[in-house]
């Protein structure tokens, strides 16, 4: 098959993708649609899973970790609400594939990974692709990145045994957290406000992550 030929099937998947499994599901968010219509979501998988990476399911990218379903990031994304000039902060970077939408719909993107293999190929990917308002660091993101707070929006890629603390500090007054919270088989997307100083939380979806590891995570073997 030609690069051309490769490029527009690759195209039409990933609006395939867009339409059946995202709009169809009644996310209406048009930045975040676009987002995901632009971002080559097969560049952030590997060789052997190119083919897949427009499915309707997780996608393993190594290292025990999955890219996740294209419909739970684009509610998570949505659940963020936002309009161009925020700054965010993501924890859990993974494969870099949902930090790439969040160059796309924020100002500045700061993520946090704990894996420092899977931080190095993400921010490579992001570099390769002109992603210059993102900044990729190893940690634990479990607290956050005090440094680069307040954030206007943050968002957790892996479950968290109740929201972390730190997160709730490090939220801008006004500002949306959202976190998957509960054990392995039991978790729920929440979305939480920050305002008056006060978490106002909202149950969005059932769901199902890898753990967050961390001080305000799960331990290591949850
Ligand atoms: N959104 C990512 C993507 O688009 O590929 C997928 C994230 S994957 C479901 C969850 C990631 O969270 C894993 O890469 C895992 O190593 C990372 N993680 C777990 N605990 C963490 C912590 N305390 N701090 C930062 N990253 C953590």
């Amino acid at each position: 098959m030609s690069m051309d030929v490769q490029t527009d099937r690759l195209t039409a998947l990933r609006q395939s993708m867009v339409n059946d499994q995202v709009h169809a599901r009644g996310v209406r968010d048009q930045r975040v649609l676009a987002a995901m219509t632009k971002v080559p979501r097969h560049l952030f998988v590997d060789d052997e899973y190119q083919a897949q990476a427009y499915e309707d399911h997780p996608i393993p990218i190594g290292e025990g970790q999955t890219v996740s379903q294209p419909l739970i990031v684009a509610l998570m994304l949505e659940a963020l609400s936002l309009a161009g000039p925020e700054t965010v902060l993501e924890v859990g970077t993974g494969s870099g594939y949902q930090t790439a939408l969040l160059a796309e719909l924020a100002q500045q993107v700061y993520s946090v990974e704990r894996l420092p293999e899977l931080a190095r190929s993400a921010a490579a990917r992001l570099e390769s692709l002109g992603y210059g308002n993102v900044s990729v660091s190893v940690g634990d993101g479990s607290l956050g990145l005090s440094e680069k707070a307040p954030f206007d929006a943050i968002v957790v890629s892996a479950a968290a045994p109740q929201i972390p603390q730190a997160l709730l500090e490090q939220l801008r007054e006004g500002g949306r957290l959202v976190v998957p919270v509960g054990p392995a088989h039991a978790q729920e997307l929440q979305l939480v406000r920050k305002q008056q100083g006060r978490a106002v939380i909202a149950n969005l979806e059932g769901c199902r992550f890898v753990p967050l590891i961390g001080q305000q995570g799960y331990e290591e073997g949850w």
